[in-house]
């Protein structure tokens, strides 16, 4: 790491990169350019004085043709030049020296000389070079006319020089160009480094865990784009990263507060994830303290899990994505649904359920509908009997009759009053949003009850005391008021005897709820029915609580109408001292 952070910081920026090797590749263009231009310019000044020269081989020959006299004529030619030092020689064809005007008498054989072996080849020659003969360097140029050659040449003094010298001019245009390139590439680089130096800024910041909370700009080109582009990428994976993991949180709050035992894992049986519950239901499904959850796979119970598991994980070219496989394990009291889902990729998930209750809510509902059918069954039965009594027998008197109907028609309220109790329960399990809610006076309720109930308890020296302070009023459903008030006075009239007393109560009210009791002080209920007498179709005596038209569903509306109102009720009694029920009703719902 420290190494790579050590080479980091010596390298040289890319930007930097970019702009010198473009830079030495125009300056290596630019170099190949100047030395070509150079060359030519050289050549162009030498071919200009190598002209001059050429047309004096020329004026020369054809004066040396007029005159016999040619050192007259040399010389005679010379004043009428510029040159005044220029240097004359005719050679023959063999390279003998015919004539030369440098003052020297030895010559040898001139053919090998550059300028005359170009001018023998191609008739015309030049050259740069020091003679042979005077020692001294010229600027020879030679011409090939009719085998002789006239050869012109110039002291190679400042003079020649001067006008061979190359015209500078391309060299300072081009040093300039390369200055303008300099600074128009270093502007362009720049941008670019800084681009990148900005996205390299955002991706370290990035890698060393910061979340850039600047918002970057970049210039407005296709780079820019780029990394706009970029930054604006992290950002949206970054959202669907947080929302993911936002997810991933509330799924596993879930898994731990679900009412189930999960765990997950993975192919090999490593456990990756598992709630409280799944602990607790395997510790009493194993009857020992589990240390670790895949342990519940190693209880004999798990028997058919395992061999799923065996048989189905790495089983080539599984066609189905999803495999399941359940046990119920009944232990402790207990009974448990056991379920393990394979996944494709072969992890795998155990769920555990208590189905206990479950299991008990389903007997319940059975034994619930058989005691329906067998409470339908007799008022049914008895109206059948009475009927087919007085179709079978024409001949019965008026009275018989009258009799039998009379018998037929409370069997049918019997049957009517059965038919709406069951329905106020079923709406109370069911559909609660059936009730409507309106303000109910309970001192105005109990009276009304009091009244309807008068004769019988007149008839039963029944007396009742209703201390309802504060005028109590609900904010609920009347008719399931009614109901628990009403089937608490039928239940005391029918069952507490007579020259009871009932004493209606509204004992304490806080800010939400009213407190009543309800007590008769008449035969009172044995303890070992206590408990059960607000369940359905239960009555402590069933011939007496069918003689008094009960249904055995009383008590069990009177519980759900007061938990329908967010209420509690209890139950106090023994025998010969009556019976005491204690509930609570919410103000407001
Ligand atoms: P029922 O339709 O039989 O009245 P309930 O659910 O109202 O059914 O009552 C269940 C049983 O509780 C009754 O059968 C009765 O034996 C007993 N019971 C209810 N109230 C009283 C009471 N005030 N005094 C004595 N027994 C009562």
């Amino acid at each position: 790491m420290v190494n790579i952070e050590g080479k980091k910081k010596n390298r040289i920026p890319f930007s930097q990169r970019l702009f010198w090797s473009i830079f030495f590749i125009f300056l290596g263009f630019t170099v190949c350019f100047l030395l070509f231009q150079y060359q030519r310019e050289r050549e162009f000044a030498q071919e200009k004085l190598n002209n001059v020269l050429s047309n004096y081989n020329y004026q020369l020959f054809r004066r040396s043709q007029q005159t016999d006299d040619l050192n007259q004529a040399v010389k005679q030619f010379i004043s009428d030049i510029p040159q005044k030092e220029l240097r004359v020689t005719i050679i023959d064809p063999s390279g003998k020296v015919l004539f030369d005007n440098s003052g020297i008498d030895e010559f040898n054989n001139h053919n090998d000389r550059s300028e005359v072996r170009k001018a023998r080849l191609y008739n015309e020659g030049f050259a740069i070079r020091s003679s042979a003969s005077t020692g001294e360097r010229y600027f020879y140029s030679a011409n090939n006319i009719g085998g002789y050659i006239f050869r012109s040449a110039l002291l190679y003094d400042p003079y020649v020089r001067g006008i061979l010298a190359v015209n500078k001019d391309f060299i300072y245009f081009m040093a300039l160009m390369t200055l303008i390139f300099f600074f128009v590439l270093s502007r362009f680089t720049f941008n670019i480094g800084r681009t990148i130096s900005k996205l390299r800024d955002f991706a370290l910041n990035i890698e060393n865990g910061q979340i850039p909370e600047i918002d970057y700009t970049f210039p407005n080109d296709e780079l820019g784009d780029i990394s706009q582009n970029i930054v604006t990428l992290y950002h949206r994976q970054q959202k669907a990263k947080n929302e993911l993991s936002m997810e991933r949180e509330k799924l596993i709050k879930h898994f731990q507060y679900s009412k189930e035992g999960f765990a997950m894992f993975t192919a090999e049986g490593k456990e990756l994830l598992s709630n409280i519950l799944f602990i607790q239901f395997s510790n009493v499904i194993s009857d020992t303290q589990l240390h670790q959850a895949e342990d519940l796979l190693d209880i004999p119970e798990m028997e058919s899990i395992r061999t799923f598991l065996k048989k189905n994980i790495n089983m080539p070219n599984r066609k189905k994505k999803v495999l399941r496989q359940s046990v119920t394990v009944d232990k402790n009291g207990k009974i448990f649904l056991i379920e393990c889902i394979l996944f494709l990729d072969n992890s795998y998930e155990l769920a555990i359920n208590d189905i206990s209750r479950q299991e008990e809510e389903s007997r319940m509902k059975r034994q619930l509908t058989q005691n329906v059918a067998h409470e339908l069954k007799t008022p049914v039965s008895s109206i059948q009997g009475y009927l087919e009594t007085i179709m079978t027998n024409p001949e019965l008197t008026p009275e018989k009759l009258r009799f039998f109907l009379e018998r037929c028609y409370s069997q049918s309220t019997r049957l009517t009053g059965l038919l709406r109790d069951i329905s106020v329960l079923n709406r109370l399990d069911e559909a609660t949003e059936m009730f409507d809610l309106s303000e109910v006076n309970i001192t105005k309720l109990v009276g009304e009850i009091q009244k309807e109930c008068s004769k019988e308890m007149e008839e039963r020296k029944i007396t009742t005391e209703v201390l309802l302070p504060g005028n109590p009023v609900i904010y609920g459903n009347y008719s399931l008021l009614y109901s628990i008030f009403r089937n608490l006075f039928d239940n005391a009239i029918a069952y507490a005897g007579e020259g009871i007393k009932i004493a209606v109560n509204c004992y304490h009210e806080d800010p939400k709820f009213y407190y009543f009791s309800f007590a008769d002080n008449g035969a009172g209920i044995a303890e070992e029915h206590i408990n059960r007498i607000f369940e359905r179709f239960y009555r402590v005596d069933k011939g007496r609580s069918r003689k008094v038209g009960g249904t055995g569903l009383g008590l069990s509306i009177v519980k759900n109408g007061v938990n329908f109102h967010k209420g509690q009720i209890s139950v106090k009694s023994s025998p010969g001292k009556g019976v005491t029920f204690f509930f609570t009703l919410k103000k407001k719902m």
